[in-house]
């Protein structure tokens, strides 16, 4: 709460007049205990799980079936209702319930002790931005251990499974996750606060940046004009979905967060790596030459048929009991055993190309 109660007393305290980012907080601020601002960083982290994937969601829910495609990560998937619907009670109930109940008990104290402020002077554009980059970094660094954490054999088997129910994520799956996962990761996000401690409005930011980016990761769609593109290492929803397409407890790979170095130096995005890259180039080949393809696939049918009616006119001139002669012949006549194994070889070649 500010300890000014009018505009006065605040401008003759800073010695000079507000600016209008610092009127407005002095209004919304005046009379409300700092625990109650407090309380309002877990409901815009809250708001930002529930509001923020449902333009994409609608997309998916409502678009016709071709649109979808060229931006959807796995685009043979289309999740129901159902699917959206229950994801987002199970999140909502453990986010309400069992997390943000628990959290609500030391957030406040924790913060206090921490050194954040709720008064004026509001932080500078610069600091604020400086701070956010410090928090996303070690963030990324922290979750990256976690998540690793997380994969281990007993701790996967009982609380990280939950996150990893959807194989193709979407934006409410970002918190979908178990109490206990859900939780540590709530106080996780305290931790950068309390190492560099910050403005409520910092805080606020960081919830909301937080929550987004959370759901960006999970949503499904590798939107070519999304902003983070510009962000240099940020892994995205692609990076991520991978980690969930392949799923399950050995999955080691795109572990991070938010960024893509963490798995570059410990070595746990080359799967990811040169699965991509060999996709890619195989997606990138047969999209040039698919008229072609399409020929030598017909030309390999005709061909294919064709070797079939030979096969039965064969069988019926008994060709193959003249075979079954040449093959007694040659170890006595060395042209007609290359003869046989000339026959048998392009046999196996054959077999091999149409089974
Ligand atoms: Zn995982
Ligand atoms: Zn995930």
């Amino acid at each position: 709460m500010i300890p000014f109660t009018t505009v006065e007393a605040a401008e003759t305290s800073l010695g000079r007049a507000m600016t209008w980012a610092e009127a407005l907080w002095f209004r919304y601020s005046r009379s409300t205990p700092d625990y109650c601002l407090c309380f309002q960083s877990f409901l815009i982290l809250f708001a930002a799980y529930t509001l923020a994937p449902l333009p994409l969601t609608l997309l998916e829910l409502c678009a016709p079936s071709k649109m979808t495609p060229p931006y959807k990560v796995q685009s043979k998937v289309r999740l129901s209702p159902v699917a959206f619907l229950r994801c987002y009670k199970d999140t909502a109930i453990v986010l309400l319930l069992l997390t943000f109940g628990p959290l609500q008990l030391v957030a406040y104290a924790a913060l206090k002790v921490s050194g954040m402020r709720t008064g004026l002077p509001l932080p500078s554009a610069g600091e604020v931005a400086a701070q956010l980059v410090v928090y996303m970094l070690m963030e990324d660094y922290l979750g990256y251990w976690f998540h690793r954490f997380l994969h281990s054999e007993w701790i996967y088997d009982n609380i990280h499974y939950v996150h990893h129910e959807f194989r193709a994520p979407m934006g409410f799956a970002a918190a979908h996750a178990h109490w206990f996962e859900s939780l540590v990761l709530g106080f996780a996000a305290f931790i950068s606060i309390f190492a560099v401690p910050c403005h409520m409005i910092t805080c606020w930011l960081w919830f909301a940046i937080r929550g987004i980016a959370g759901v960006e990761i999970h949503c499904g769609f590798n939107l070519p004009f999304s902003p983070t593109k510009l962000i240099p290492f940020y892994g995205g929803a692609e990076f991520h979905d991978y980690h969930h397409h392949c799923g399950g407890k050995w999955n080691h790979s795109n572990l991070a967060p938010l960024f893509t170095f963490c798995d570059y130096i410990y070595g746990t995005h080359s799967v990811y790596r040169n699965q991509n890259s060999s996709i890619v180039k195989v997606h990138s080949y047969f999209r040039h030459l698919t008229p072609f393809y399409i020929h030598v696939h017909q030309s390999l049918f005709l061909l294919k048929c064709t070797m079939q009616i030979y096969e039965i006119i064969k069988y019926f001139s008994s060709r193959r009991i003249q075979l079954i002669l040449i093959w007694g012949k040659k170890l006595v006549d060395p042209k007609a055993g290359k003869k046989v194994r000339e026959y048998l070889h392009f046999r196996y070649v054959l077999q091999d190309l149409f089974s």
